[in-house]
């Protein structure tokens, strides 16, 4: 079969809820990816930053198969050998007190909206059915009803109302706006370190702190979504030690299997997690010991192999350069780590041809909304592949349209 007849396929028997470059991938190992046709391709998409340590990582592909052979599903009803140790590695790794292990991301936002509510009425006295949670504009949290219902991004949302109440939107990056909205019946601000989706949104320098003794002085619960950011992305394990707080509640996802298989989770400090009690939370899937034994060796894959001290050098060296392309229809550039934009100017006609121009020279990227593109490569990569990058990335940005 040729790359046509794949597109075809899907085109036709397949939802239309994407907007893929056609490029049909076959293979994939560290940075690389090759097509049907045999063409390799640098990804410096890294599947929205679940494939942070690379494509088909030996030692995880190691342990998927040792464990599929071992048991795979026991279900939560018994326990296994792989829960316990995944929590305990977990918190030694992010000083977190508790895990609740779920499956995609948005199980993990789900989760802790019902546990920062039940909090909120059985320890904070919020009155039944009043608890308040404020997110940011611009955010990104999933795709469930209830997350799309505070999406402020209107092909996330419109159609697909009624949603559920109980959330106040604020501007990102403000912290004054929190310190307003906050009610007594405030159980949680949600945020996003960086907002990716959004484009890569850098809040200003001291942000994540001021918001965090905001919550600690009005008793709020700190909530921060790091399924994107989190797991070494930004040069850092948590996106939030850059500065130097802690969050109540941290969601990780993605990157927690390294791109083998859906693993969330949602980290927690003990009082907010004790809430949750027997039958009131749970899922088929979650916690499942393959799950949790790829868990623990992608975890263990990213320190060990220095990925997050490598993603925080060669985060700055990409981004030095990157600065140096001196091109039209350029409007902005900002990373921190190897989670970098390129924001077009209004005229340039969109980022998406030149994601396609890219494409062509052996790059991927996608654009994010209309203006930018995102770099994200594996935080595998090193000077000479981010070099070759950058050679491409300046051809396509010098052409003029
Ligand atoms: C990807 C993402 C999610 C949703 O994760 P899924 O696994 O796609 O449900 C939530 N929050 C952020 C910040 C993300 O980047």
């Amino acid at each position: 079969m040729k790359a046509q007849d794949y597109i075809n396929l899907e085109d036709e028997l397949g939802a239309h809820n994407y907007k893929p470059l056609d490029v049909v991938l076959q293979r994939g190992e560290g940075i690389w990816v090759w097509d049907v046709a045999g063409k390799k391709y640098m990804d410096c998409l890294s599947a929205y930053s679940a494939v942070n340590q690379g494509h088909c990582h030996p030692k995880i592909m190691g342990t998927m198969i040792e464990q599929s052979q071992i048991l795979t599903l026991t279900s939560r009803a018994f326990r296994n050998d792989q829960l316990g140790l995944l929590y305990k590695e977990l918190c030694d790794l992010t000083h977190s007190h508790k895990v609740l292990p779920m499956n995609s991301g948005a199980e993990a936002v789900e989760t802790v909206i019902k546990a920062v509510r039940k909090w909120g009425y059985q320890v904070k006295g919020v009155p039944q059915n009043q608890a308040e949670i404020i997110v940011c504009e611009n955010n990104f949290h999933g795709r469930t009803i209830t997350i799309v219902g505070f999406s402020t991004d209107p092909p996330s949302r419109e159609n697909f109302g009624p949603f559920t109440p109980g959330f106040k939107i604020i501007p990102y990056g403000d912290s004054d706006a929190l310190e307003a909205a906050i009610t007594p019946n405030t159980v949680a601000f949600m945020a996003e370190p960086i907002q990716g989706e959004a484009g890569v949104i850098i809040p200003p320098d001291g942000y994540l702190r001021k918001t965090r003794s905001i919550c600690s002085q009005n008793n709020v619960v700190m909530v921060l979504d790091e399924i994107q950011t989190g797991l070494g992305r930004t040069g850092k394990l948590l996106a939030e030690e850059h500065e130097g707080i802690e969050a109540d509640l941290t969601l990780i996802g993605k990157a927690l299997s390294g791109g083998f298989y859906p693993i969330s989770a949602v980290l927690s400090n003990k009082e907010v997690m004790d809430v949750l009690r027997p039958g009131e939370h749970g899922s088929t899937f979650g916690g499942n010991p393959l799950a949790c034994a790829i868990a623990r060796t992608a975890l263990r894959v990213l320190v060990e192999e220095e990925m997050i001290e490598n993603a925080a050098q060669m985060g700055d060296y990409f981004l030095a350069n990157l600065s140096k392309i001196k091109a039209p229809h350029i409007k902005a550039m900002r990373g921190r780590g190897l989670m970098l934009a390129v924001e077009l100017t209004d005229d340039a006609g969109g980022a998406r041809k030149f994601c396609e121009q890219l494409m062509a020279r052996g790059l991927l990227c996608k654009e994010t909304h209309e203006n930018t593109i995102r770099f994200a490569p594996p935080l595998v990569i090193n000077r000479a592949e981010i070099d070759w990058a950058l050679e491409r990335i300046e051809a396509v940005l010098m052409q003029r349209n």
